[in-house]
């Protein structure tokens, strides 16, 4: 098996691959891997940098054995998810290592995965580090991605108010059901970040997460930013609709083959996680121009429910089956704390 020093790597391996197609290594403003440090171009005019970083560790993150084309696709993806979350477009990114050895076998078709979205995403890689490992320990890498939002045009977590519906884009759970079957599943292992409707929800969300840890777990942390940024009043209560809940085109056929149970099938949906949608919410009045830019971008649109207020001894989460009443609790109970832990 070959094997690459560092440095050659760099040179001969990672630039002009990191080049390729992208109009940024083209720029002259621009500088991306070679020197000390990556030089963007200058921000456009009412532009702020949005800046994210995911970390993944092996054995934690991924296995020794993951598929290196489709953890090199998914470690950039999951970052842009973030950046489609805060309605960012993407600048570029660096990508740290710290490897066993520099294994081409390994790196070449990581590098593939990892490149062929970010050319199609238009996000550059623009850095990093590479660096060996004392002894046989974990791998892990790290990408940060830089996004470009006009500025205080940022969907953040914090803007949800009450009376507001509650919006998930695409279907949800498939990967959760790929991950118990341990089954392939595209969306598991190769997720589309919802890039380009993150942009087009700007000025339109009130607040927006994307759906890495389950919803129900990514609509917990909506209600707490938005609760906190007015303690004055009660917290926030989202009322969610069970059956309004998309799921997954792998669920409804598991359902109709009868592998599933409807309450197994929605607590997949609701509390799965990997589905790497945008969860947001909205003024009612724009549920028109929800459902129309989803239309022109190909992405259902479902909303799920709305946000009240959340009365002293209520959840932060109130599931409502189709009649209007609390869906049972032995039902929803498996996702009251859910969402993936990394601890
Ligand atoms: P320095 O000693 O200044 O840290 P390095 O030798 O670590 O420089 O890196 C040389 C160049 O290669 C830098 O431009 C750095 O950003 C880039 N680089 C190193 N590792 C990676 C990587 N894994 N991905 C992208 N760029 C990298
Ligand atoms: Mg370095």
């Amino acid at each position: 098996m070959a094997r690459l020093g560092e440095f050659e790597f760099i040179e001969r391996f990672l630039r002009p691959r990191a080049a390729l197609g992208q109009p940024f290594y083209a720029s002259p403003l621009a500088l991306g891997i070679g020197d000390d440090a990556a030089l963007l171009p200058p921000l456009a005019e009412g532009e702020q940098l949005a800046i994210s970083t995911d970390m993944l560790v092996e054995g934690r993150h991924y296995l020794a054995d993951t598929d290196p084309f489709c953890l090199g696709h998914k470690a950039l993806a999951v970052n842009l998810s973030d950046l489609a979350a805060m309605g960012a477009r993407p600048l570029g990114f660096t990508l740290s290592m710290a490897l066993r050895r520099i294994d081409t076998a390994w790196i070449e078709p990581f590098l593939d995965g990892m490149l062929g979205l970010a050319r199609q995403a238009g996000c550059p890689l623009i850095g990093g580090d590479t660096t060996g490992l004392p002894s046989d320990n974990a791998e892990c890498m790290s990408v940060t991605v830089l996004g470009s939002v006009p500025v205080g045009r940022a969907l953040r977590r914090d803007g949800m108010v009450e009376g507001d519906h509650v919006w998930v884009s695409g279907a949800l759970g498939d990967p959760a059901y790929a991950v118990r079957r341990r089954m392939p599943d595209p969306r598991l292992d190769m997720p589309q970040p919802r890039l380009e409707l993150g942009l087009a929800l700007r000025g339109v969300a009130h607040a927006a997460i994307d759906v890495s840890d389950g919803l129900s777990a990514e609509m917990m942390h909506l209600l707490q930013s938005s609760s906190a940024r007015n303690p004055e009043s009660p917290p926030l209560q989202a009322i969610l609709e069970w059956t309004a809940l998309p799921l997954g085109a792998g669920l409804i056929k598991a359902l109709e083959e009868g592998h599933l149970r409807d309450g197994e099938a929605r607590v997949m949906a609701a509390a799965g996680g990997d589905d790497y949608e945008l969860l947001f919410s909205a003024a009612p009045d724009s549920a028109v121009v929800v459902r129309e830019l989803g239309q022109r971008l190909g992405v259902s649109m479902t909303c799920i429910g709305h946000i009240g207020r959340r009365p002293i001894g209520g959840d932060a989460i109130v599931w409502r089956d189709g009649s209007g009443r609390p869906v049972d609790a032995a039902t929803t109970g498996e996702m009251k704390h859910g969402g993936f832990r990394h601890f």
